[in-house]
C-alpha cells in the first residue's frame, strides 16, 4: 500500500508571506526519510506539501486571510501498529511542520489559527474508508502496474466491476477518473444487447490490466 497521510487544514488571520500556491518540503536527509517511512517508521524530518489555495483564489479565505493545508506522509495503521497514539503524532508532525517552517523564514504562528482541523491514518479510515489509513490505495510496485493490477471486472464473480485508485489503471484523480471509464465501457460492452457478462474462466480477465476501454 501506500503511504498515510496526516492532513492539517488551517484557517489563518492575516496574509502568509514567503510561500505561492504549492510548495513542497524536502527531508533534511532524504533516504534516512523514505527508508523510515517504508519501514513503517516515522521520519525525523518528514517531507511535506503545503498549499495555500487563497493565494490563487482569495475568496477561499475571508477578505484579508489564507487557508492552508499541508499533508505529511506516514506510515499506515498497521505498519504503525494498534497502539498508537495517534492523536499525540498529530502534535508533534504539526510542531515539526511549523518549525520547518520557521527554519525556511515563514511565519506561521499557530496564534493566527482562527480555524483548525487535522486528519490522521485513523480519520482517513474512519471517515472516508480508506483501507488501512493508505491515501492513495495500492502502490505502484511492479507487480502492482498494469496486467499485474487489480482488474475492475472480478475474475470471479459475474457482473461484479470495481472503480478507484487500488484498481486500473492506478491511483491519483486523472487515472481513477479514467478508470472509472474504462469501467463503465466495460459494462456497457458486457451487457449490451445480446451479448453475456463475462464470467469466471472466460480467459478475459487476463488481459484486463494494461487494456485500454
Ligand atoms: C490527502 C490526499 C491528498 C491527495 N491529493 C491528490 C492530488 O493532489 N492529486 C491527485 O491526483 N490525487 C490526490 N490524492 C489521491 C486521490 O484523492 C485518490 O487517488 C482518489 O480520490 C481515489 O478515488 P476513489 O474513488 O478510489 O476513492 P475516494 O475518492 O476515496 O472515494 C471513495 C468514496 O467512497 C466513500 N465510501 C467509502 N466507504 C464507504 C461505504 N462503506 N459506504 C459508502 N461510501 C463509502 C468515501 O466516503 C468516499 O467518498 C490525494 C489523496 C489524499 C488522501
Amino acid at each position: 500500500m501506500t503511504p498515510g497521510a496526516i492532513t492539517f487544514y488551517w484557517g489563518v488571520r492575516g496574509p502568509i508571506e514567503g510561500l505561492n500556491h504549492h510548495t513542497i518540503f524536502l527531508p533534511d536527509r532524504s533516504e534516512e526519510a523514505y527508508t523510515d517511512l517504508a519501514r513503517g517508521r516515522l521520519p525525523e524530518t518528514p517531507a511535506f506539501y503545503l498549499s495555500i489555495p487563497s493565494k490563487s483564489d482569495p475568496t477561499l479565505a475571508p477578505p484579508g486571510n489564507s487557508t492552508v493545508f499541508a499533508l505529511v506522509p506516514v506510515p499506515t495503521l498497521s505498519a504503525m501498529g494498534a497502539d498508537t497514539d495517534w492523536p499525540k503524532i498529530v502534535a508533534r508532525t504539526r510542531q515539526r511542520v511549523l518549525d520547518r517552517l520557521a527554519r525556511e523564514g515563514v511565519r506561521l504562528d499557530p496564534s493566527r489559527f482562527a480555524v483548525e482541523d487535522a486528519f490522521s491514518p485513523r480519520e482517513w479510515q474512519d471517515r472516508f474508508g480508506a483501507y488501512d489509513g493508505s491515501a492513495f490505495g495500492a502502490a505502484h510496485t511492479l507487480f502492482r502496474l498494469g496486467p499485474f493490477r487489480a482488474p475492475n471486472r472480478d475474475p470471479h464473480i459475474r457482473g461484479l466491476y470495481y472503480v478507484g485508485a487500488s484498481t486500473v489503471p492506478g491511483t491519483g484523480l486523472p487515472l481513477v477518473v479514467l478508470g472509472g471509464a474504462m469501467t463503465a465501457v466495460r459494462l456497457r460492452d458486457d451487457w449490451s444487447e445480446g451479448r453475456e457478462p463475462t464470467g469466471p474462466g472466460s480467459g478475459e480477465d487476463a488481459r484486463e490490466g494494461g487494456a485500454s476501454p
